[in-house]
Protein backbone atom coordinates (compact mmCIF):
# COMPACT_ATOMS: atom_id res chain seq x y z
CA UNK A 1 0.00 0.00 0.00
CA UNK A 2 0.97 3.26 -0.89
CA UNK A 3 0.30 6.11 1.76
CA UNK A 4 0.89 9.46 0.30
CA UNK A 5 0.08 11.50 3.38
CA UNK A 6 3.40 13.09 3.11
CA UNK A 7 3.21 16.97 3.63
CA UNK A 8 6.14 18.66 1.86
CA UNK A 9 7.14 22.31 3.47
CA UNK A 10 5.44 24.16 1.04
CA UNK A 11 1.99 22.74 1.83
CA UNK A 12 0.12 23.95 3.95
CA UNK A 13 -0.92 22.10 7.50
CA UNK A 14 -4.33 23.53 7.91
CA UNK A 15 -7.48 23.79 6.32
CA UNK A 16 -11.06 24.71 7.21
CA UNK A 17 -13.87 23.52 5.35
CA UNK A 18 -16.95 25.85 5.94
CA UNK A 19 -20.13 26.59 4.48
CA UNK A 20 -20.78 23.02 4.13
CA UNK A 21 -24.88 22.84 3.26
CA UNK A 22 -24.81 19.00 4.03
CA UNK A 23 -22.05 17.12 5.75
CA UNK A 24 -22.25 13.19 5.69
CA UNK A 25 -20.38 12.15 8.10
CA UNK A 26 -20.55 8.67 7.85
CA UNK A 27 -20.06 8.42 11.85
CA UNK A 28 -19.97 5.45 13.93
CA UNK A 29 -18.03 2.25 14.47
CA UNK A 30 -15.02 1.74 12.13
CA UNK A 31 -16.61 -1.57 11.15
CA UNK A 32 -18.81 -2.82 8.16
CA UNK A 33 -22.30 -1.19 8.70
CA UNK A 34 -25.06 -3.63 7.98
CA UNK A 35 -29.10 -3.78 7.80
CA UNK A 36 -30.86 -0.51 8.46
CA UNK A 37 -27.68 0.56 9.48
CA UNK A 38 -26.36 0.69 5.91
CA UNK A 39 -28.40 4.33 5.76
CA UNK A 40 -27.25 5.89 8.65
CA UNK A 41 -24.61 8.59 6.92
CA UNK A 42 -24.48 11.12 10.32
CA UNK A 43 -25.85 13.85 8.49
CA UNK A 44 -24.62 17.63 9.82
CA UNK A 45 -26.30 20.60 8.43
CA UNK A 46 -24.45 24.29 8.06
CA UNK A 47 -21.61 21.99 9.30
CA UNK A 48 -17.57 23.05 8.78
CA UNK A 49 -14.09 20.43 9.19
CA UNK A 50 -10.96 21.48 9.99
CA UNK A 51 -8.09 19.49 8.76
CA UNK A 52 -4.59 19.76 10.31
CA UNK A 53 -1.42 17.89 9.21
CA UNK A 54 -3.59 15.59 7.15
CA UNK A 55 -6.58 14.72 9.55
CA UNK A 56 -9.37 15.79 10.79
CA UNK A 57 -8.75 17.51 13.37
CA UNK A 58 -12.60 19.32 14.31
CA UNK A 59 -16.11 18.16 12.70
CA UNK A 60 -19.25 19.67 13.66
CA UNK A 61 -22.27 21.80 13.03
CA UNK A 62 -20.37 25.46 11.77
CA UNK A 63 -21.00 27.82 15.06
CA UNK A 64 -19.85 24.70 17.10
CA UNK A 65 -16.02 24.18 14.89
CA UNK A 66 -15.35 27.97 14.74
CA UNK A 67 -15.06 28.15 18.69
CA UNK A 68 -12.60 25.92 18.49
CA UNK A 69 -9.93 27.45 20.97
CA UNK A 70 -7.03 26.67 18.64
CA UNK A 71 -8.69 27.79 15.47
CA UNK A 72 -9.34 31.07 17.18
CA UNK A 73 -5.54 31.58 18.38
CA UNK A 74 -4.58 30.69 14.60
CA UNK A 75 -7.32 31.65 12.32
CA UNK A 76 -4.84 33.49 10.23
CA UNK A 77 -2.70 30.07 9.49
CA UNK A 78 -5.50 28.27 7.99
CA UNK A 79 -6.20 28.11 5.03
CA UNK A 80 -9.97 28.26 4.10
CA UNK A 81 -12.38 27.01 1.33
CA UNK A 82 -16.12 28.37 1.23
CA UNK A 83 -18.15 25.59 0.24
CA UNK A 84 -21.25 27.65 -0.65
CA UNK A 85 -23.63 25.48 0.78
CA UNK A 86 -22.52 22.14 -1.52
CA UNK A 87 -22.33 18.42 -0.10
CA UNK A 88 -19.51 17.57 1.37
CA UNK A 89 -18.39 13.56 2.25
CA UNK A 90 -15.70 11.25 2.61
CA UNK A 91 -13.65 10.67 -0.53
CA UNK A 92 -15.27 7.24 -2.35
CA UNK A 93 -13.39 4.60 -2.26
CA UNK A 94 -13.02 2.09 -5.27
CA UNK A 95 -12.27 -1.04 -3.71
CA UNK A 96 -12.26 -3.21 -7.04
CA UNK A 97 -10.16 -2.00 -9.96
CA UNK A 98 -7.72 -3.47 -12.92
CA UNK A 99 -5.61 -0.09 -14.29
CA UNK A 100 -2.89 -1.96 -15.32
CA UNK A 101 -3.72 -2.29 -19.04
CA UNK A 102 -2.57 -0.58 -21.94
CA UNK A 103 -5.50 -0.86 -24.78
CA UNK A 104 -9.32 -1.07 -24.52
CA UNK A 105 -10.82 -3.53 -26.22
CA UNK A 106 -12.55 -2.00 -29.79
CA UNK A 107 -12.91 -5.16 -31.65
CA UNK A 108 -14.95 -6.99 -28.97
CA UNK A 109 -16.89 -3.97 -27.97
CA UNK A 110 -17.69 -3.76 -32.26
CA UNK A 111 -19.43 -7.24 -31.87
CA UNK A 112 -21.36 -6.55 -29.15
CA UNK A 113 -22.50 -3.14 -30.57
CA UNK A 114 -23.43 -5.07 -33.82
CA UNK A 115 -25.36 -7.95 -32.05
CA UNK A 116 -22.99 -11.29 -31.24
CA UNK A 117 -23.54 -13.13 -28.81
CA UNK A 118 -21.92 -13.82 -25.63
CA UNK A 119 -21.09 -17.17 -26.65
CA UNK A 120 -20.25 -16.37 -30.06
CA UNK A 121 -17.56 -13.45 -28.67
CA UNK A 122 -16.29 -16.41 -26.30
CA UNK A 123 -16.11 -18.38 -29.52
CA UNK A 124 -13.82 -16.28 -30.98
CA UNK A 125 -11.21 -16.66 -28.23
CA UNK A 126 -9.54 -14.04 -25.86
CA UNK A 127 -10.91 -12.48 -23.11
CA UNK A 128 -8.49 -11.39 -20.31
CA UNK A 129 -5.53 -13.12 -22.62
CA UNK A 130 -6.39 -10.47 -25.30
CA UNK A 131 -5.00 -7.85 -23.03
CA UNK A 132 -1.73 -10.02 -22.18
CA UNK A 133 0.58 -9.14 -25.01
CA UNK A 134 0.05 -5.26 -24.87
CA UNK A 135 1.05 -5.48 -21.36
CA UNK A 136 4.28 -8.15 -21.83
CA UNK A 137 4.89 -5.43 -24.02
CA UNK A 138 4.68 -2.24 -22.68
CA UNK A 139 7.81 -0.84 -20.66
CA UNK A 140 7.33 -0.44 -17.39
CA UNK A 141 7.15 3.59 -17.24
CA UNK A 142 4.32 3.55 -20.31
CA UNK A 143 2.33 1.06 -18.32
CA UNK A 144 2.64 3.34 -15.31
CA UNK A 145 1.49 6.07 -17.28
CA UNK A 146 -1.46 4.25 -18.38
CA UNK A 147 -2.44 3.24 -14.41
CA UNK A 148 -2.29 7.41 -13.60
CA UNK A 149 -4.72 8.18 -16.02
CA UNK A 150 -6.69 5.60 -14.68
CA UNK A 151 -6.15 7.21 -11.44
CA UNK A 152 -6.63 10.85 -12.20
CA UNK A 153 -10.17 9.75 -13.84
CA UNK A 154 -11.28 8.51 -10.50
CA UNK A 155 -9.98 11.60 -8.73
CA UNK A 156 -11.84 13.71 -10.94
CA UNK A 157 -14.97 12.25 -9.86
CA UNK A 158 -14.54 12.37 -5.97
CA UNK A 159 -12.56 9.05 -5.72
CA UNK A 160 -9.72 9.50 -2.98
CA UNK A 161 -8.57 5.87 -2.37
CA UNK A 162 -8.64 2.87 -4.72
CA UNK A 163 -7.42 -0.66 -5.11
CA UNK A 164 -5.65 -1.54 -7.94
CA UNK A 165 -5.05 -5.13 -8.82
CA UNK A 166 -2.17 -6.23 -11.68
CA UNK A 167 -3.59 -9.61 -13.72
CA UNK A 168 -3.07 -8.83 -17.78
CA UNK A 169 0.43 -9.91 -17.31
CA UNK A 170 0.47 -13.28 -15.82
CA UNK A 171 4.24 -14.12 -15.59
CA UNK A 172 6.61 -13.44 -12.84
CA UNK A 173 8.06 -10.93 -14.17
CA UNK A 174 5.00 -8.98 -15.73
CA UNK A 175 2.81 -9.32 -12.61
CA UNK A 176 5.94 -7.50 -11.03
CA UNK A 177 6.08 -4.68 -13.83
CA UNK A 178 2.26 -4.54 -13.11
CA UNK A 179 2.57 -3.80 -9.36
CA UNK A 180 5.34 -1.83 -10.13
CA UNK A 181 3.62 0.40 -12.32
CA UNK A 182 0.91 0.73 -10.16
CA UNK A 183 3.17 1.65 -7.02
CA UNK A 184 4.70 4.26 -9.63
CA UNK A 185 2.12 5.47 -10.45
CA UNK A 186 0.79 5.88 -7.27
CA UNK A 187 3.59 8.03 -6.07
CA UNK A 188 2.69 10.83 -7.98
CA UNK A 189 -0.90 10.28 -7.42
CA UNK A 190 -2.25 12.38 -4.32
CA UNK A 191 -4.57 9.49 -3.43
CA UNK A 192 -4.05 6.69 -1.29
CA UNK A 193 -3.65 3.26 -3.70
CA UNK A 194 -4.04 -0.49 -2.42
CA UNK A 195 -2.41 -2.96 -4.19
CA UNK A 196 -3.46 -6.42 -5.30
CA UNK A 197 -1.73 -9.33 -7.03
CA UNK A 198 -4.08 -10.87 -9.67
CA UNK A 199 -1.82 -13.73 -10.88
CA UNK A 200 -4.84 -15.88 -10.72
CA UNK A 201 -6.84 -13.94 -13.21
CA UNK A 202 -6.76 -16.66 -15.88
CA UNK A 203 -4.48 -19.31 -16.73
CA UNK A 204 -1.53 -17.88 -19.48
CA UNK A 205 -2.01 -19.62 -22.86
CA UNK A 206 1.03 -21.06 -22.13
CA UNK A 207 0.06 -22.91 -19.51
CA UNK A 208 -3.59 -24.17 -21.68
CA UNK A 209 -4.93 -27.37 -20.41
CA UNK A 210 -1.91 -27.46 -17.25
CA UNK A 211 -3.68 -24.62 -15.20
CA UNK A 212 -2.30 -26.48 -11.95
CA UNK A 213 0.80 -25.98 -12.94
CA UNK A 214 -0.03 -22.40 -13.37
CA UNK A 215 -1.25 -22.66 -10.06
CA UNK A 216 2.16 -24.12 -8.64
CA UNK A 217 4.01 -21.10 -10.02
CA UNK A 218 1.41 -18.84 -8.41
CA UNK A 219 2.09 -19.96 -5.25
CA UNK A 220 5.88 -21.44 -5.07
CA UNK A 221 7.32 -18.30 -7.22
CA UNK A 222 4.73 -15.46 -7.92
CA UNK A 223 3.64 -14.71 -4.30
CA UNK A 224 6.67 -15.05 -2.39
CA UNK A 225 8.58 -12.68 -4.77
CA UNK A 226 5.60 -10.37 -4.59
CA UNK A 227 5.50 -10.79 -0.90
CA UNK A 228 8.88 -10.49 -0.43
CA UNK A 229 9.35 -6.83 -2.80
CA UNK A 230 6.27 -5.51 -0.48
CA UNK A 231 4.43 -4.88 -3.81
CA UNK A 232 0.90 -6.05 -3.05
CA UNK A 233 -1.22 -5.38 0.24
CA UNK A 234 -3.46 -8.41 -1.49
CA UNK A 235 -3.90 -11.44 -3.40
CA UNK A 236 -7.16 -11.74 -5.65
CA UNK A 237 -8.27 -15.02 -7.25
CA UNK A 238 -11.02 -15.33 -9.94
CA UNK A 239 -12.78 -18.39 -8.86
CA UNK A 240 -15.12 -19.12 -11.77
CA UNK A 241 -16.07 -21.77 -14.40
CA UNK A 242 -13.58 -21.35 -16.50
CA UNK A 243 -10.62 -19.63 -14.77
CA UNK A 244 -9.74 -21.47 -11.59
CA UNK A 245 -11.67 -23.75 -9.16
CA UNK A 246 -12.53 -23.58 -5.25
CA UNK A 247 -9.41 -26.00 -4.66
CA UNK A 248 -7.24 -24.27 -6.81
CA UNK A 249 -8.53 -20.89 -4.84
CA UNK A 250 -7.77 -22.13 -1.60
CA UNK A 251 -4.12 -23.35 -2.41
CA UNK A 252 -3.73 -19.87 -3.45
CA UNK A 253 -5.18 -18.09 -0.63
CA UNK A 254 -3.23 -20.49 1.40
CA UNK A 255 0.09 -19.55 -0.11
CA UNK A 256 -0.97 -15.40 0.12
CA UNK A 257 -1.50 -15.77 3.73
CA UNK A 258 1.66 -17.99 4.65
CA UNK A 259 3.33 -15.01 3.58
CA UNK A 260 0.93 -11.96 5.71
CA UNK A 261 -0.86 -10.88 2.50
CA UNK A 262 -4.72 -10.65 3.04
CA UNK A 263 -6.95 -12.15 0.40
CA UNK A 264 -10.08 -11.13 -1.61
CA UNK A 265 -11.83 -13.32 -4.91
CA UNK A 266 -13.59 -12.80 -7.81
CA UNK A 267 -16.48 -15.10 -7.33
CA UNK A 268 -19.98 -16.28 -7.97
CA UNK A 269 -20.18 -13.55 -11.41
CA UNK A 270 -21.88 -16.36 -14.10
CA UNK A 271 -22.28 -19.31 -11.73
CA UNK A 272 -22.65 -20.00 -7.87
CA UNK A 273 -19.75 -21.07 -5.85
CA UNK A 274 -20.04 -22.66 -2.21
CA UNK A 275 -18.72 -20.01 -0.30
CA UNK A 276 -17.97 -21.66 3.24
CA UNK A 277 -14.15 -22.86 2.17
CA UNK A 278 -12.97 -19.66 0.63
CA UNK A 279 -14.58 -17.95 3.96
CA UNK A 280 -12.48 -20.20 6.05
CA UNK A 281 -9.44 -18.01 4.72
CA UNK A 282 -10.90 -14.67 6.24
CA UNK A 283 -10.88 -12.98 2.85
CA UNK A 284 -11.33 -8.80 3.36
CA UNK A 285 -14.02 -9.09 0.13
CA UNK A 286 -15.57 -11.54 -1.63
CA UNK A 287 -16.35 -9.59 -5.07
CA UNK A 288 -19.28 -10.02 -8.15
CA UNK A 289 -21.55 -12.13 -6.40
CA UNK A 290 -24.21 -11.79 -8.88
CA UNK A 291 -25.68 -15.36 -8.00
CA UNK A 292 -25.21 -16.57 -4.52
CA UNK A 293 -26.75 -19.73 -2.61
CA UNK A 294 -29.23 -18.98 0.23
CA UNK A 295 -27.10 -21.13 2.63
CA UNK A 296 -24.21 -18.78 1.77
CA UNK A 297 -25.74 -15.87 2.47
CA UNK A 298 -26.69 -16.48 5.79
CA UNK A 299 -23.23 -17.63 6.49
CA UNK A 300 -21.82 -14.31 4.51
CA UNK A 301 -24.16 -12.06 7.67
CA UNK A 302 -22.09 -13.70 9.86
CA UNK A 303 -18.82 -12.48 8.71
CA UNK A 304 -16.73 -9.36 8.46
CA UNK A 305 -16.19 -10.56 4.77
CA UNK A 306 -17.43 -7.81 2.57
CA UNK A 307 -19.44 -8.75 -0.42
CA UNK A 308 -18.54 -5.86 -3.07
CA UNK A 309 -20.93 -5.45 -5.76
CA UNK A 310 -19.80 -4.09 -9.33
CA UNK A 311 -22.92 -3.13 -11.42
CA UNK A 312 -20.51 -1.43 -14.26
CA UNK A 313 -19.88 -5.26 -15.45
CA UNK A 314 -23.37 -6.00 -15.77
CA UNK A 315 -24.43 -2.66 -17.17
CA UNK A 316 -21.52 -2.77 -19.86
CA UNK A 317 -22.50 -6.44 -20.58
CA UNK A 318 -25.91 -5.46 -21.50
CA UNK A 319 -26.98 -7.85 -18.57
CA UNK A 320 -30.84 -7.98 -17.44
CA UNK A 321 -29.97 -8.82 -14.40
CA UNK A 322 -27.80 -7.05 -11.04
CA UNK A 323 -26.22 -8.34 -8.37
CA UNK A 324 -29.55 -8.87 -5.95
CA UNK A 325 -28.31 -5.92 -3.12
CA UNK A 326 -31.70 -5.61 -1.43
CA UNK A 327 -31.25 -9.53 -0.65
CA UNK A 328 -27.94 -9.33 0.69
CA UNK A 329 -28.45 -5.79 2.61
CA UNK A 330 -31.40 -7.01 3.77
CA UNK A 331 -30.37 -10.38 5.32
CA UNK A 332 -27.17 -8.34 6.76
CA UNK A 333 -24.92 -8.95 4.26
CA UNK A 334 -21.98 -6.07 4.46
CA UNK A 335 -22.32 -4.68 0.75
CA UNK A 336 -20.05 -2.68 -0.81
CA UNK A 337 -19.90 -1.17 -4.27
CA UNK A 338 -16.70 -0.50 -6.61
CA UNK A 339 -16.35 0.61 -10.44
CA UNK A 340 -14.34 -2.91 -11.53
CA UNK A 341 -12.54 -0.08 -13.85
CA UNK A 342 -10.98 -2.25 -16.72
CA UNK A 343 -10.91 -2.81 -20.32
CA UNK A 344 -12.81 -5.55 -21.13
CA UNK A 345 -16.28 -5.39 -18.85
CA UNK A 346 -16.59 -2.08 -17.07
CA UNK A 347 -14.69 0.85 -18.65
CA UNK A 348 -15.48 3.46 -16.20
CA UNK A 349 -13.91 4.93 -13.14
CA UNK A 350 -16.71 6.54 -12.19
CA UNK A 351 -18.08 6.02 -8.79
CA UNK A 352 -20.99 8.11 -9.05
CA UNK A 353 -22.05 6.40 -12.22
CA UNK A 354 -21.85 3.24 -9.56
CA UNK A 355 -23.75 4.59 -7.40
CA UNK A 356 -26.41 6.04 -9.47
CA UNK A 357 -26.92 1.98 -10.89
CA UNK A 358 -27.03 0.37 -7.56
CA UNK A 359 -30.06 3.20 -6.97
CA UNK A 360 -32.14 2.83 -10.16
CA UNK A 361 -30.86 -1.03 -10.84
CA UNK A 362 -30.47 -2.46 -7.66
CA UNK A 363 -32.51 -0.75 -5.37
CA UNK A 364 -30.08 0.74 -3.06
CA UNK A 365 -31.79 4.15 -1.70
CA UNK A 366 -28.95 7.16 -1.85
CA UNK A 367 -27.12 6.96 1.34
CA UNK A 368 -27.19 2.83 1.42
CA UNK A 369 -24.94 3.30 -1.76
CA UNK A 370 -22.87 6.24 -0.40
CA UNK A 371 -22.07 4.01 2.59
CA UNK A 372 -21.21 1.14 0.41
CA UNK A 373 -18.88 3.75 -1.32
CA UNK A 374 -16.94 4.60 1.60
CA UNK A 375 -16.81 2.84 5.43
CA UNK A 376 -18.17 -0.47 3.87
CA UNK A 377 -15.43 0.02 1.18
CA UNK A 378 -13.03 1.13 3.33
CA UNK A 379 -13.56 -2.08 5.92
CA UNK A 380 -12.89 -4.13 1.99
CA UNK A 381 -9.75 -2.89 2.24
CA UNK A 382 -9.03 -3.22 6.04
CA UNK A 383 -8.74 0.81 6.31
CA UNK A 384 -11.54 1.64 8.14
CA UNK A 385 -9.61 2.73 11.28
CA UNK A 386 -8.38 5.72 8.90
CA UNK A 387 -10.81 5.89 5.93
CA UNK A 388 -14.31 5.84 4.62
CA UNK A 389 -15.47 8.57 7.16
CA UNK A 390 -15.40 12.14 8.47
CA UNK A 391 -14.11 12.02 12.25
CA UNK A 392 -11.40 13.39 14.07
CA UNK A 393 -7.99 10.87 13.40
CA UNK A 394 -9.10 9.83 10.30
CA UNK A 395 -7.15 10.81 7.10
CA UNK A 396 -8.71 14.27 5.94
CA UNK A 397 -9.83 12.98 2.68
CA UNK A 398 -13.24 14.43 1.26
CA UNK A 399 -15.10 15.21 -1.83
CA UNK A 400 -16.87 18.55 -2.34
CA UNK A 401 -20.43 17.91 -4.81
CA UNK A 402 -21.79 21.24 -6.52
CA UNK A 403 -25.37 20.52 -5.48
CA UNK A 404 -27.89 20.94 -2.70
CA UNK A 405 -29.14 17.53 -1.61
CA UNK A 406 -26.85 14.36 -1.08
CA UNK A 407 -29.57 12.31 -3.32
CA UNK A 408 -28.78 14.51 -6.41
CA UNK A 409 -25.37 11.76 -6.23
CA UNK A 410 -27.09 8.86 -7.23
CA UNK A 411 -29.74 11.11 -9.30
CA UNK A 412 -27.56 12.88 -12.21
CA UNK A 413 -26.73 10.13 -14.43
CA UNK A 414 -23.12 10.62 -16.56
CA UNK A 415 -22.66 14.42 -15.18
CA UNK A 416 -19.37 14.65 -12.83
CA UNK A 417 -20.71 17.11 -10.12
CA UNK A 418 -17.42 16.62 -8.41
CA UNK A 419 -16.26 20.32 -7.73
CA UNK A 420 -13.34 19.32 -5.88
CA UNK A 421 -11.47 16.93 -3.63
CA UNK A 422 -9.11 17.42 -0.30
CA UNK A 423 -6.38 14.65 -0.46
CA UNK A 424 -4.87 14.20 3.03
CA UNK A 425 -5.82 17.58 4.49
CA UNK A 426 -4.60 19.39 0.92
CA UNK A 427 -6.55 20.29 -1.73
CA UNK A 428 -6.81 19.25 -4.67
CA UNK A 429 -8.62 21.64 -6.82
CA UNK A 430 -9.71 21.60 -9.62
CA UNK A 431 -9.97 17.99 -10.14
CA UNK A 432 -7.33 17.26 -12.66
CA UNK A 433 -7.55 16.12 -15.96
CA UNK A 434 -5.43 12.68 -17.01
CA UNK A 435 -1.98 13.81 -17.48
CA UNK A 436 -1.42 11.48 -20.84
CA UNK A 437 -3.60 11.64 -23.68
CA UNK A 438 -6.76 9.38 -24.00
CA UNK A 439 -6.11 5.41 -23.75
CA UNK A 440 -4.47 4.41 -27.13
CA UNK A 441 -6.13 2.78 -29.35
CA UNK A 442 -4.80 -0.94 -30.06
CA UNK A 443 -7.69 -2.21 -32.45
CA UNK A 444 -5.76 -5.98 -32.74
CA UNK A 445 -7.50 -7.83 -29.66
CA UNK A 446 -10.40 -10.21 -30.28
CA UNK A 447 -12.62 -10.89 -27.23
CA UNK A 448 -13.17 -10.74 -23.79
CA UNK A 449 -15.74 -12.72 -21.32
CA UNK A 450 -14.47 -11.39 -18.29
CA UNK A 451 -12.58 -8.00 -17.24
ZN1 LIG B 1 -12.65 -7.47 -11.39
Amino acid sequence: MVDSIVLTAKQNPYLLLSNIGQLLTLRGKSAPRRGSALKEIGLIEDAAVLCAGGRIAAVGEQREVLRDQWLKKNKRKVEEIDCKGRVVLPGLIDSHTHPAFVEPRLVDFEKRTSGATYEEIAAAGGGIRSSLSSVRKATRAHLADRVLAGFEGMLEQGTTTVEAKSGYGLTAKDETKSLQAIRDAAQRWPGTVVSTLLAAHVAPPEFAGKEDEYVELICREIIPQIAKQRLAGFVDVFCERGAFSLEQSEKIFAAARARGLGTRAHVCQFTASKLDRLLAHQPASLDHMDCVAAEDVSLLAQRETVATLLPGANYFLGHREFPDARRLIDSGVAVALATDYNPGTSPTPSMPFVISLACTHMKMSVAEAISASTINAACALRLETRKGSVEAGKDADLAVFDFKDYRELGYWVAWNRCERVIVGGQNEHPPRRPTTAGLQHGGTEKSELNS
